[in-house]
């Protein structure tokens, strides 16, 4: 069986939990340890796929198929494993399966309740991932903070576990905010007295303090956090604002938080390298080698595009440099925007807003031969400006036109008339057979990426689009759906039907995200 570490959060949310608990798993997995990270969500929605991301930032979509919560892109661009649908709970996908088993008679009568039915529910997902992984160490990060009921049945899954388990199985981190009083010129540890109280509450003490604040835990505050809650001082931890999320693993080995959690839980470790990551983490301290342009809504930005900034990161770090990245609002859209910029990201979205800035961006580009990459809606955008102004159509997607113009972009036969919302989009990774440019820069014939999206470049116009100069170089494998399209005379005029910023990691940054950032480097504006 493997060995369980829990991530809990007080005070506030948003303290970043995800994020120390990618970067604790990196230490670990470093230290020859198979990490496996969970996340649980106290919201009823099966999954985020429904919600609005401006509530909830960016969407992250899994190999498989499930849409989860953004922390998972954390994991992933840490730890370079692979998430699976299963490592996401949210309340809604415990209830329904517990109300399911019940309607199925599963419980034989007996009646279903919070404790133990929905905990033992929770425990067999966790415990059947985990075996199914053969995880050596399970890190299962509980959403949201300690004290909101909907994350009462995680927390009372976890005490169980803690009470039955040997000592050295378990270890429990608790993050919280230590703010900074100016007037007094102090940390404050009181919200985090009462956060640990909190968690006492529920029957669970922490094995290790995490304190988010602006800059590090002094020492007086370490010994009072350690005093009043109860954990070693060695075990209080600072996790203070960093340049980028990135320093955060080389920070924590600094404290000794790998050395603390190995001790406690009786690991059998071995050394570990931390150069290459050093390596990369000093890059991001070095100028930026491009600019590069975001072009969507302006209500869109910030948390939407996560993953498509860090992996325009990913690749700048490559190329030993950072990336500099300046948003574009589309819906007041003015092309001298784009003069200081050397390439431009057309990102995925929905519905009709900006869409004509968009649009008008792309033209921008293909005219003045900036080097421009399209994600989803950007690659269906990109064909609709094509056909607009070198077909000469008046072309439009079936998103946003009306019926008397010409749809390239529509909705294929397996997705009409589906009304129900979740998970009904294409979701998860497809494999796309490539020519051209898109088959040297991936350096083979075929190319897996993840897609989220409905509707596809209507088949219809492939012939007259190639006829005319752009290129389909990725197609699904009976030919039917275009993948990637690409002007071949153009330096980097590249648009891919997936996101394949869901593949980049720090470590290995992805190939086309890694193409485009290098033909902008080498671009002179
Ligand atoms: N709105 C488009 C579609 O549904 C693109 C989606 C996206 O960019 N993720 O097909």
């Amino acid at each position: 069986m493997p060995k369980w570490i829990f991530v809990t959060g007080g005070v506030l949310s948003g303290l970043g939990k995800g994020l120390v608990s990618a970067s604790v798993s990196k230490l670990l997995q470093l230290r020859d340890q198979d990490m496996m990270p969970v996340k649980c969500d106290g919201y009823l929605n099966i999954d985020p796929g429904t919600m609005n991301p401006h509530e909830h930032g960016e969407v992250f979509v899994l190999e498989d198929g499930t849409e989860v919560d953004m922390d998972f892109g954390h994991y992933e661009r840490f730890l370079g494993v692979k998430g699976k649908g299963d490592w996401n709970l949210t309340s809604g996908k415990i209830f329904q399966e517990v109300i399911d088993k019940e309607r199925n008679g599963d419980y034989l009568g007996k009646t279903v309740q919070m404790v133990p039915h929905v905990t033992d529910q929770i425990r067999d997902k966790w415990e059947n991932s985990a075996q199914e992984e053969d995880a050596d160490i399970v890190i299962v990060e509980v959403g949201g903070t300690v004290g909101d009921i909907e994350n009462m049945l995680y927390l009372e899954t976890i005490r169980q576990m803690r009470s039955e388990l040997p000592e050295e199985d378990t270890f429990l981190i608790h993050t919280t905010l230590v703010p900074y009083l100016e007037t007094t010129g102090e940390q404050k540890t009181k919200p985090t007295q009462h956060s640990v109280k909190d968690l006492r509450e529920e029957g669970l003490s922490p094995d290790m303090i995490v304190g988010r604040s602006q800059e590090k835990l002094t020492e007086e505050v370490q010994e009072k956090i350690s005093l009043f809650c109860d954990v070693e001082k060695e075990a209080v931890i600072s996790d203070p604002n960093l340049e980028s999320v990135y320093e955060l693993p080389l920070l924590f080995e600094d404290q000794g938080v790998d050395e603390i959690i190995s001790r406690k839980m009786k690991l059998q470790t071995r050394n570990k390298d931390m150069q290459d990551w050093k390596k990369r983490v000093k890059a991001l301290r070095n100028g930026e080698i491009a600019m590069i342009g975001i072009c969507g809504k302006y209500m869109d930005m910030e948390d939407s595009y996560a993953s498509v900034e860090e992996a325009l990161k990913h690749a700048a770090v490559e190329e030993g440099g950072k990336i500099g990245i300046e948003y574009i609002d589309t819906e007041n859209f003015d092309p001298e925007k784009l003069e200081e910029l050397d390439g431009v990201v057309i990102p995925g979205g929905f519905g009709s807003r900006g869409v004509q800035g968009k649009i008008e961006a792309i033209k921008h580009c293909r005219e003045n031969d900036i080097p421009v990459l399209g994600l989803c809606y950007g690659l269906q955008l990109m064909v609709v400006e094509f056909a607009r102004n070198k077909l000469d159509i008046d072309a439009a997607s079936a998103e946003f036109g009306d019926e008397d113009q010409e749809y390239v972009v529509k909705h294929m036969p397996d997705q009409e008339g589906i009304d129900q919302k979740g998970g009904t989009m294409r979701l998860g990774s497809y494999k796309a057979e490539l020519t051209g440019q898109v088959k040297e820069i991936y350096g083979s014939e075929m190319a897996s990426e993840r897609h989220r999206h409905r509707y596809e470049v209507n088949p219809e116009y492939h012939q007259k689009l190639e006829q005319n100069g752009l290129k389909i170089s990725g197609k699904t494998g009976n030919g039917e759906l275009a993948e990637y399209v690409e002007i071949p005379e153009h330096s980097f005029f590249i648009g891919t039907q997936a996101h394949p910023e869901f593949n980049s990691t720090f470590e290995e940054p992805n190939p086309l995200y890694h193409a485009f950032t290098k033909t902008a480097q080498n671009q002179t504006p």
